[in-house]
């Protein structure tokens, strides 16, 4: 029986529920005055349930489609403006334990490189990705209790967080690891970390099963009911996803707003970031080998429609994507976006010999984080090294309601532009530096109060001093 408040996995994301509301939305793909009612909702900016946000996906009246489009753009200008949060992955170790059929770290795969960095190359890399620019990370492990139990992830954060390098400084760590306990989920909000991520990659019970066939991640319940013990265990900020490609994508994105509805019906506050990766070429993965692939059109209706239903939730790609597809999607909702990745175990310090790739998937994006903040430029977009919420203790509830009241905006933009104004002075390309200060002079005049332009004018020149980390 489908339970938004439950804490059972199969209640609060109820298969009956999700195929109810699959032959709703089929059903109504065509009726104009619902799908009117439902956008005069969504521009409301409150959001929308599962059901109504299915009948927008799949909507099939071009002209709706476009209104859906177009107030998705709306939505990102009024709470994100043209800010795009910048991130890297930081792959710690490939051993795994899990039998994931899509991810070349399978335990059955006998030929990739394995690996698993020391203190001292953690370090070593942290340094390239300081040198790059980079302030936030994202850590990944495999799941293996022998070779990355929680105390060497808290010794890596540790280590992450205590490298200065000239001006250089780690200053939120996100995390992606296995599903754990309560308790190991206390020590990762004791080690400082930003938001826990990890993906359900499908919602689908039975092809979960099927495509985690071995080892503890095989446990869809334990897997599903993950977030629910994070925030037992302290951590705020949560961030969910799936990966587009295993199960139908409607199935999936009903599943994920199902999961969104759950986490603020229990825990008063829904993800914090959603990601939306597609399954791609890797070592022994074939991504043809699965049959529920989605095309960009696609891809795109699905970022729109997340937008749209989950205004406050920010939305993640990463370099899996073309440059092509990025742009795309950029406008239509995402906020977050990696640059300049590496996802293999090590690479940032050195490059990778062909014959020792440990990669976890093939990046489309191969472009340096210089170029990519460039090209960001290009477009109007502010890219932004900001990481102040979480350092200023706005996590959570504090950081939702600041978000739902339209406060943050007057956090993010001036934060985005000293963030990078450091940037341009200590990493830039002359030419990136050059757009980046009018880019910069010209965004200034868009902070609206008059007090909080005086301080970034003040701060932008103190930076240019050498001075570093204002934030608001
Ligand atoms: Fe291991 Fe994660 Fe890859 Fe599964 S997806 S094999 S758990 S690294
Ligand atoms: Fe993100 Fe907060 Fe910075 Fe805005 S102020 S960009 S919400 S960390």
């Amino acid at each position: 029986m489908y339970n938004p408040s439950s804490n059972k996995a199969g209640e609060f994301i109820s298969h009956e529920e999700i195929m109810e509301t699959l032959a709703y939305a089929e059903a109504n793909k065509n009726n104009e005055e619902l799908i009117d009612k439902i956008i005069g909702k969504a521009k409301l900016k409150k959001g929308l349930n599962h059901r109504e946000a299915s009948v927008l996906l799949a909507c099939e009246i071009p002209e709706k489609t476009a209104e859906i489009y177009e107030l998705a753009r709306q939505i990102k200008e009024d709470f994100y403006g043209n800010r795009i949060v910048m991130f890297a992955p930081l792959y710690l170790s490939n051993y795994c334990v899990n039998g994931c059929v899509y991810c070349p770290y399978h335990l059955k795969n006998k030929h990739i490189a394995r690996k698993k960095l020391t203190q001292e190359e953690i370090r070593r890399e942290v340094i390239a990705l300081q040198d790059m620019g980079h302030k936030r990370l994202a850590l990944e492990t495999g799941e293996d209790p022998v070779n990355n139990p929680i105390e060497y992830v808290l010794e890596s954060i540790k280590t992450i967080y205590g490298i200065k390098h000239k001006n250089g400084e780690i200053r939120r760590v996100n995390v992606n690891i296995a599903a754990t306990t309560v308790e190991n989920y206390r020590k990762l909000k004791d080690a400082g970390i930003g938001t826990y991520i990890l993906f359900q990659e499908t919602y689908h019970k039975e092809s979960y099963e099927k495509l985690h066939p071995t080892g503890p991640k095989h446990d869809y319940c334990y897997h599903t009911e993950a977030m629910d013990r994070a925030m037992e265990g302290g951590i705020d900020d949560v961030g969910i996803g799936v990966l587009f490609g295993l199960e139908l994508y409607r199935y999936e994105f009903a599943g994920l707003l199902m999961h969104a509805e759950h986490l603020e019906a229990v825990h008063g506050v829904g993800p914090h970031t959603i990601s939306v990766p597609r399954i791609k070429k890797a070592d022994d993965i074939d991504p043809s080998q699965f049959d529920n692939g989605i095309d960009d059109d696609i891809f795109e209706k699905i970022v729109a429609c997340i937008r749209v239903a989950v205004p406050y939730t920010g939305m993640i790609i990463s370099t899996r994507e073309s440059k092509s597809c990025r742009e795309r999607v950029l406008k239509l909702g995402v906020s977050q976006i990696s640059g300049g990745s590496k996802t293999s175990v090590g690479g940032y310090a050195e490059e990778e010999p062909e014959e020792e790739n440990s990669s976890q998937f093939d990046v489309s994006d191969n472009r340096t984080l210089d170029q990519v903040v460039h090209w960001l430029m290009d477009q109007g977009f502010i890219p932004s090294f900001c990481t102040a919420c979480y350092r200023e203790g706005r996590t959570g509830d504090r950081f939702m309601s600041l978000c739902k009241s339209g406060q943050i905006q007057n956090c993010c933009h001036p934060n985005a532009l000293m963030t990078l104004k450091e940037y341009l002075e200590d990493y830039a390309a002359p030419d990136t530096r050059e757009i980046g200060g009018k880019l910069i002079m010209k965004e200034i005049r868009n902070i609206p109060r008059e007090k909080v332009r005086e301080i970034v004018l003040k701060n932008l020149e103190e930076i240019e001093q050498g001075k570093r980390d204002f934030r608001f």
